[in-house]
């Protein structure tokens, strides 16, 4: 049987209706219910489109210019338009678009920087720390000595001294600042002036304000760090998939990193989306956009907090807010599965004074549908009413479709 290649918009619903209706379903619970994963948005559908374009049947090891496959004359100059995007929008002298996750990024950094059993300081797991920054489960924990800093148990902030003590004791090989779950802006300088004592390198892992910072709503690692790596795909709001940027010194050695150190041949469909995403990132549309993401988390912390819940930090400099519910007489499990009942989609996370679960929830995907402030409001009693049991589940969820239809992620 001959296979079909005309691009047609349901080619799919023709030849796998099974696959298809999978896809409609997770469109559908994408547009009916609220996402509040602070990690998560809506890309543009140029971004989609290029995602699915014949550059995924393309090998292309190597860089441009440089590669092991033939034929790679056009997707070199969809890789080169990507990294001078990236270049130009964050100024970095150096850029890396391959890495397939933020986490690839993470580990090629390591590899350009560190040898195994090296010392590291990073944020620690239970404070906010990726798994990538030393989790006894991945690749980090296992191949270097991590030492975890962390937030104060009253504010929720890093706490700096103690980030300068353990640099003293410790004298870590690099010092990687960056986390998932902390809601204000970082002190990247005092970050380097602490690295700089003590010879460390100073590695960024930016995988979620890095949005913010192309739209100028965030201060910049990369006139400070050494390395910074980020994902294209949270505030971003590019296709799934990571980046390095970095000075012109260090360019040589991140690049092998990459590959053909710990990756094979690029994806050149992603990167091609990535250029499309730097794109629209480099826009005066954009920039209103990652103000709005801030102005919404801001006025959603604090109505959080005039509901009862425990705003960690007392509130947001980011897309990012963390919370206890306990004050509504529910732990965070328990809050993530009654809210999810509700189509209100959010996180658990780790809360800076115990053993507690919070939620983590954020407003880059609410804000790239167009809500404001005012669904803010809604948003925030719907939670706390869901909580607290004073909203029935099958209300609210009913009260979400109503919002998320007034404001839906795709049309057409
Ligand atoms: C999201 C994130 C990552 C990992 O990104 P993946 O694409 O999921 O691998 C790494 N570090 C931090 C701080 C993150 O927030």
């Amino acid at each position: 049987m001959p296979v079909t290649r005309t691009l047609e918009a349901d080619v799919l619903r023709r030849q796998d209706p099974e696959l298809a209706e999978i896809l409609l379903g997770e469109l559908d619970r994408q547009s009916t219910t609220l996402q509040l994963i602070a990690a998560e948005n809506f890309s543009s559908p140029a971004v989609l489109s290029a995602l699915g374009s014949p550059l995924a049947n393309k090998y292309a090891e190597g860089y441009p210019g440089a590669r092991h496959h033939g034929g790679c004359e056009i997707v070199d100059v969809a890789e080169r338009l990507a990294v001078d995007r990236a270049k130009a929008l964050f100024g970095a002298e150096h850029a890396n678009v391959q890495s397939h996750s933020g986490s690839s990024a993470v580990l090629a950094a390591y590899a350009a920087l560190l040898r195994p059993g090296d010392t590291v300081l990073a944020l620690g797991l239970p404070y906010g720390g990726h798994l990538t920054h030393g989790s006894p489960a991945n690749f980090s924990g296992r191949w270097f000595d991590f030492v975890g800093y962390g937030v104060d148990a009253e504010t929720g902030l890093i706490d700096y001294e103690q980030v300068r003590t353990l640099a003293r004791t410790h004298r870590p090989k690099a010092i990687v600042c960056g986390s998932i779950a902390y809601p204000r802006h970082i002190d990247y300088a005092l970050f380097r002036e602490v690295a700089d004592e003590v010879g460390a390198y100073l590695i960024a892992d930016a995988a979620h304000p890095i949005g913010l910072v192309a739209g100028g709503a965030a201060p910049s690692p990369v006139p400070y760090a050494d390395v910074v790596c980020a994902t294209t795909h949270k505030v971003l709001r590019g296709p799934r998939g990571g980046m390095i940027l970095c000075g012109a010194e260090l360019a040589e050695r991140v690049d092998r990193a990459v590959f053909p150190f710990t990756q094979g041949g690029a994806q050149m469909h992603t990167i091609a989306a990535k250029a499309v995403a730097f794109g629209e990132a480099a826009t005066p549309a954009f920039r209103l956009y990652a103000h709005q993401v801030v102005a919404n988390a801001r006025a959603l912390a604090a109505l959080l907090a005039a509901e009862g819940l425990v705003v960690t930090t007392g509130g947001t400099d980011t897309h990012l807010i963390t919370a206890d519910p306990a004050p509504l007489g529910v732990d965070g499990r328990t809050a993530r599965g009654r809210l999810a009942a509700a189509g209100l989609v959010l996180d658990c996370c780790a809360l800076p004074h115990g053993d507690a679960r919070g939620l983590r929830l954020g407003t880059a995907a609410v804000t790239t549908q167009g809500m404001g402030e005012e669904e803010m409001a809604t948003i925030a009693s719907l939670l706390a009413g869901v909580l607290s049991g004073g909203t029935e589940s099958q209300k609210a969820r009913d009260q979400v479709r109503e919002l998320t239809g007034r404001f839906l992620p795709y049309t057409g």
